[in-house]
């Protein structure tokens, strides 16, 4: 790991920016999780293209930073990266920033990235302070999450915000419990439940646990971290039941949280017992060139499930 100095992109000695799209990641409550990166490029941008130009003008005065202002949001996404490439090819520097955190992550800024790099354009990211990233870290969720040891432990999905209609909410929830068996040895590393993280509303989180509780049982455990980075952050883990009824307790919830768990059903061995245990032990062999033994062994340890009970499924299935 080498640490680099300022690059061409920013402008060290008064030389103006490489020209191009810059995408600037911001605080999520903390003014201080701000780079002296972001600071030098947003000052020297020709423009700040900003989800909400209002909420960004606060966080320009804070760092008393003049640079013209642009608004882009998803109702004018589309639209406005056509004239923000087009005057990216002309050579302009151009800033993106979302409301709070990094841009393109649940937020504006997709779109004009790939704008800019279909128009030949140079794209800069200029990383910072993200929640997903923030909560994963202090979640303790790390390392839980194997299912077998060729797991990555680290393994986590980002899914954005669930759906906010019950119905789609509780069939995206249990599409990660029916996912589940398909974690499979034959595909080491690929399907694995692994941590799984949602972006939430104060409004909806009571809603969302009650399902999840439902769908995975009371002791399936959660992590509910909110007000990332500020003054009244706070993390509350254990049982969904337990966390649950913590907020329930309270006279509203407030504050913008994430929302992590371990599907519990990537560890019980009933919800992921093999559909085949011959077909799995012959792919393994093959795949991986494992003894049948060595091959019954990684079957057993991936599906919960002792080597024995996997031998008698295995004669069972050769019986039939
Ligand atoms: N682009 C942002 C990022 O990099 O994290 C996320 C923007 S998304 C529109 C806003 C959601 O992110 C919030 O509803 C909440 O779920 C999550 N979030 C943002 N800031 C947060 C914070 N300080 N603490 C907890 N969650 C936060």
């Amino acid at each position: 790991m080498t640490f680099d100095p300022p690059d061409h992109t920013e402008s060290p000695n008064g030389q103006p920016l490489a020209p191009g799209l810059y995408l600037v990641a911001t605080p999520i409550g903390n003014l201080e999780d701000i780079t002296l990166r972001a600071l030098r490029v947003l000052r020297s941008v020709d423009k700040i293209a900003c989800e909400d130009t209002r909420q960004t003008q606060k966080l320009l005065n804070h760092f008393d930073i003049r640079t013209p202002t642009v608004s882009y949001h998803m109702h004018n996404e589309a639209g406005r990266a056509v004239e923000l490439a087009t005057a990216l090819k002309s050579g302009a520097r151009i800033a993106v920033v979302s409301d709070a955190g990094t841009p393109g992550i649940a937020d504006p800024g997709g779109q004009i990235a790939a704008a800019a790099i279909a128009a030949g354009v140079p794209v800069f990211p200029i990383p910072g302070a993200n929640a997903a990233i923030s909560a994963l870290i202090a979640s303790g969720l790390a390392g839980t999450a194997l299912v077998s040891s060729d797991d990555n432990p680290e393994q986590f999905t980002f899914h954005g915000f669930l759906p906010s209609k019950e119905g789609q909410r509780r069939t995206a929830l249990e599409g990660l419990k029916t996912r589940v068996p398909q974690v499979s040895i034959l595909r080491p590393g690929n399907d694995a439940a692994g941590i799984q993280i949602f972006y939430e509303t104060p409004h909806r989180i009571l809603a969302t646990l009650a399902d999840i509780e439902s769908i995975f049982g009371a002791t399936q455990h959660v992590v509910v971290a909110r007000e990332l980075t500020k003054l009244h952050e706070e993390f509350l883990r254990g049982a969904v039941s337990e966390v649950r009824a913590t907020l329930a307790a309270r006279a509203t919830v407030r504050g913008e949280i994430v929302l992590l768990f371990v599907p519990a059903a990537a560890v019980t061995a009933s919800d992921t017992a093999p559909a085949s245990i011959a077909a799995e032990v012959r792919e393994l062999m093959k795949s991986q060139s494992l003894s049948e033994k060595d091959a019954l062994k990684q079957i057993a340890r991936a599906h919960n499930i002792g080597k024995s009970e996997a031998y008698r499924e295995l004669q069972r299935e050769r019986g039939k």
